[in-house]
Formats: C-alpha cells, structure tokens, sequence
C-alpha cells in the first residue's frame, strides 16, 4: 500500500486508492487458498504478468462501483458521491497488479513474473526484504505528506 499512496500524492485524482487496494486484495486471493487448504503453487498465475493483466481487468470492473460504495460509506464523499471513472479504475488496478507482482517477485522465489516464456525469477533477492519494506512504509510516509501538502495548498487558494 505505500508505494500506492505515494502514487496517489503524485497523480492526485487520477488514481484511485480504493481500487488500487481492492486489487491487492484480488490479488492474493490465490495464496491465502493455497495457505489454507496446503494445495497447489503459494504464488501461482496470478502473479505472473500475464496474471496481473487478467487480474487487473476484473479488479478494475468489479472495483469501480465497489470503490464508490466504499468511499460514501467512509464519509469521503462530502456532498456529491464521487464517481471513479473507467480510465482511473483500469489505470489503478493495472498499476495494483505490475506492482504487487513485481515486489513479489523480489520478495518470493516461488513467484514466476514471466511465465510461460520463463520459470526464471530474475527480481528475486535483487534488495533485501527489509530494505523492500522500508521503501513500501517510507513511500507510504512521504506520499501521505505529499498529498496533504497539496491538499492543504489547494484548500488555501
Ligand atoms: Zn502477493
């Protein structure tokens, strides 16, 4: 989730955090059946690249209206209910899936990014897990400090 808050603080209303974080979940839906149940393969097809972009496209279908029932349950939505439109909601969960696939895949040396050309993981161990986590909570950090920022500066003028 950081680095999508920090994406958030640079694209402001192009990017919609919910979906993002909708996919995130979508996304591991996988692994938690395969921690559960102990069968088939932790980090399978949905992380892969091809995953990612099937993935994405249903988290992005589904995640829109979810995301806009979300945010008026929230309060988020002062007056008007926000409408996510289709382009921020396919944008979003793209960015979701390449992402967590990618971080994955320096995390996990299970995850197969580039199935089927190659079972090859050529991201893993490339920094360190506890760098990785500082990176995603620091970015989360500075994205948050970014966004209000701007939205302090926007709410001045
Ligand atoms: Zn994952």
């Amino acid at each position: 989730m950081g680095p999508g808050i920090f994406i958030k603080a640079i694209l402001q209303s192009s990017f919609s955090l919910m979906v993002f974080g909708w996919t995130q979940i979508i996304m591991d839906i996988q692994p938690l059946v395969v921690l559960i149940t102990g069968e088939g393969h932790l980090h399978g097809f949905t992380h892969t690249y091809i995953g990612a972009v099937l993935l994405a496209i249903f988290s992005a279908l589904s995640g829109k209206y979810l995301s806009e029932i979300g945010l008026m349950f929230l309060g988020l939505a002062k007056g008007e209910p926000i409408k996510i439109v289709w382009w921020v909601s396919f944008l979003s969960a793209f960015i979701g899936s390449f992402s967590h696939v990618f971080l994955d895949s320096i995390m996990h040396a299970d995850v197969e990014p580039f199935y089927p050309m190659t079972l090859d993981n050529p991201f893993h161990g490339i920094v360190s897990v506890s760098a990785l986590h500082k990176v995603c909570s620091y970015s989360g950090l500075i994205g948050a400090g970014i966004y209000y920022a701007i939205s302090w500066r926007l709410k001045k003028t």
